[in-house]
């Protein structure tokens, strides 16, 4: 790798995957220059295709209303199915595993209503620290709904003194010493301060060999990073679609339950009309028939307008290749990282583990005696990019609309910045 402006331009002429910048809308300053948008992690940037997409479910509800349900270029009724292939696909599950719906915090409690059943024993959850604040207030309140002391009942996976990732040694003592009280493990699979990816299989393995349930938010995982989440065996995973799966502010979230769990009907479950029996949801009349696998856990008719927003990006998504976007992400990081360890400065450090099947393509920048107004001074320099106190930024060139010139020109603004 070299630094320069002129290897930056040269690796953005070889990428295979440079013309889907074409396909986005970037953001610009008021003189009109593309800003550099390395927030994807935060809001995913709005593909061009999306207005189409929306505007197709706005004609049809004008030319059909009511009828759209059934007579819709693409029919309302069963509109979410459209999404499932192809998002089962990013997380590496069976479409049967996979549903969208409802959004991030409301899987999460839907999920532990189904997979958090304490007993007055066996009853503590392990989340990591540090927790995405919705996560934690999501698990605290479980404890309390079953009447217990979050105190006591919520164990935080902590880095040790003085570092800032968290040891898979240390999840195994947890488990080895309070393993026989412990009911759930709710982790973040991609932390979202740090940047730290967690090792799903073996953290699923190591749950269950002491007969907890596992879970995991992929929150910064999905889209990014590839979960293989069957493959890890766990109970279930939430994540939202508006971070690195480009679907807009505030859109559905994604839910995941694994195939063994498809009908087991020892679950408690807070049901609702989607998740009944397709062929006789409208009589109305039944007892509740949950669906097998994921879509039974579905509440309510959902958002048509969200779900098509889902849609053009996950078709953007299929046209790319997740492994293509995958092995462009590990490059173009690695190159944000090297760049970095270029400026050789002692004011910042990197606390993103440096071994890339450890990290997505976020990278999270701790500078030394900084507060805010070095974030504020990047954003008057054109640069969009996250700020965590009390001394981190975060950046997170994704792949499918960042390029090694965006990367290169952040780290020239944040050398003249520092
Ligand atoms: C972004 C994020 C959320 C946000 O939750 P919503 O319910 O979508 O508002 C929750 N948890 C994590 C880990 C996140 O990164």
């Amino acid at each position: 790798m070299e630094n320069s402006l002129s290897y930056a331009q040269q690796q953005d002429a070889e990428d295979p995957l440079k013309s889907f910048r074409e396909q986005f809308h970037i953001p610009k300053d008021i003189q009109g220059n593309s800003l550099i948008y390395l927030c994807g992690n935060s809001l995913g940037l709005q593909p061009k295709v999306t207005r189409e997409y929306l505007q197709q479910e706005l004609n049809d509800w004008a030319h059909h209303g009511v009828e759209g349900h059934t007579d819709a270029e693409h029919p309302w009724l069963p509109y979410h199915e459209f999404l499932t292939k192809n998002m089962a696909e990013i997380v590496g599950a069976k479409p049967s595993e996979v549903v969208i719906m409802n959004t991030l915090t409301t899987n999460l409690h839907l999920m532990m209503v189904s997979f958090y059943q304490p007993t007055k024993s066996k009853f503590k959850i392990v989340v990591e620290s540090d927790a995405f604040p919705s996560d934690k207030y999501a698990v605290e309140s479980q404890l309390k709904f079953h009447g217990f002391d979050p105190k006591e009942g919520l164990i935080l996976w902590k880095p040790r003194k003085g570092e800032e990732l968290c040891r898979f040694e240390d999840l195994e003592t947890i488990l080895k010493e309070q393993g026989d009280k412990i009911a759930l493990l709710m982790i973040g699979s991609t932390n979202y301060y740090s940047g730290q990816h967690f090792p799903l299989k073996k953290i699923t393995q190591l749950g269950h060999e002491h007969g907890c349930m596992v879970g995991f938010d992929l929150a910064h995982g999905a889209g990014n990073i590839q979960p293989d989440l069957h493959d890890t065996g766990a109970d279930f995973a939430v994540w939202c679609t508006y971070k690195y799966l480009n679907s807009g502010p505030g859109s559905l979230g994604g839910c995941f339950v694994h195939e063994r769990h498809a009908q087991n009907e020892h679950l408690n479950r807070f049901a609702g009309w989607w998740g009944h029996n397709k062929k006789t949801r409208f009589n109305m009349r039944h007892e509740f028939d949950a669906l097998p696998g994921a879509e039974g856990w579905q509440l309510s008719n959902p958002p048509i307008l969200s779900m098509a927003a889902i849609r053009a990006s996950l078709d953007v998504f299929a046209e790319a290749g997740f492994k293509n976007l995958r092995a462009k992400s590990e490059k173009l990081t690695g190159y944000l990282e090297f760049l970095l360890d270029e400026l050789n400065t002692n004011n910042i450090n990197i606390i993103t583990p440096r071994n890339k099947n450890e990290r997505g393509c976020q990278l999270s920048i701790q500078v030394k005696n900084a507060d805010k107004k070095l974030h504020t001074k990047l954003t008057e320099a054109g640069v969009i990019s996250d700020w965590r106190e009390p001394d981190v930024i975060r950046v997170a060139p994704a792949p499918l609309y960042n390029s090694f010139e965006d990367v290169f020109e952040f780290v020239q603004r944040l050398k003249e910045v520092l």
